[in-house]
């Protein structure tokens, strides 16, 4: 299973999975259609269906058209069925989803959004987290509360810790800088924001992160419980 990594809107990415072979493909979270139909068209893939991991603007926003350019299946959280844009397959928590090359587990992973899930390809060790968890973050809590969204996280750091981890936004350089605030002697955080710098600076995604590095240098993730961890995001909405 091949990845492209598609920068859309500001700072948002969509991705591209797709069986190199057969040319079968899906997208996690388009953004907006057009830097996904160019990457579809260059690599002359099919693109059946459309993963979504939350309902917002900013991951849904291409649904309608490559629908109805390439034919595609839109996949979204059960939940949500009311408001992912031309949903036609329902997931549920824990449920393997399962067509073509791709097998994904899905964990519904509330907290940035009440229907929020993570799409997990365990043969391939990556997840694919949308606003749940970032490189060096976490979302904001528009729907959910702490207590969901750090249990949602937990799961996640359950996985094996060379799960490679796709997530919704470049905001990892910004996130460094309130991680090292409140973490200034952690020396894998250093050694991993000079990483984040050369490739920002070579005009490179940030991503994936690996859970490995996540798991030592992500503050939220370092929370060693909800106290810890709500002090912390209210930190965060205020830096
Ligand atoms: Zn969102
Ligand atoms: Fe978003």
């Amino acid at each position: 299973m091949e990845v492209k990594i598609i920068p859309c809107l500001n700072d948002n990415y969509s991705y591209l999975i797709f069986d190199k072979n057969k040319k079968n493909a899906c997208v996690i979270d388009p953004s907006e259609s057009e830097p996904v139909i160019k990457i579809i068209e260059k690599n002359k893939l099919n693109l059946k269906y459309i993963l979504n991991t939350h309902h917002h603007y900013d991951h849904v926003g291409g649904n309608e058209k490559l629908k109805k350019k390439y034919n595609s299946k839109v996949v979204g959280f059960k939940d949500d069925k009311d408001r992912i844009p031309e949903i036609d397959i329902l997931v549920e928590n824990n449920q393997i989803w399962k067509k073509e090359n791709f097998e994904a587990k899905i964990y519904h992973i509330p907290g940035h959004t009440t229907g929020h899930i993570a799409f997990h390809f365990y043969k391939e060790k990556k997840i694919f987290t949308g606003d749940t968890l970032f490189s060096l973050g976490c979302g904001r809590l528009f729907e959910g509360t702490y207590e969901q969204m750090f249990n949602s996280l937990k799961r996640i750091k359950e996985l094996s810790r060379d799960t490679e981890i796709y997530c919704g936004h470049e905001y990892t350089l910004q996130n460094s800088i309130f991680c090292l605030n409140n973490d200034s002697e952690n020396i894998k955080l250093k050694e991993k924001i000079i990483k984040i710098k050369d490739k920002i600076s070579n005009n490179l995604p940030t991503l994936p992160t690996t859970l490995a590095d996540e798991l030592e240098c992500n503050i939220f993730l370092k929370a060693k419980d909800l106290k810890t961890f709500s002090k912390l995001r209210d930190l965060k909405d205020n830096f």
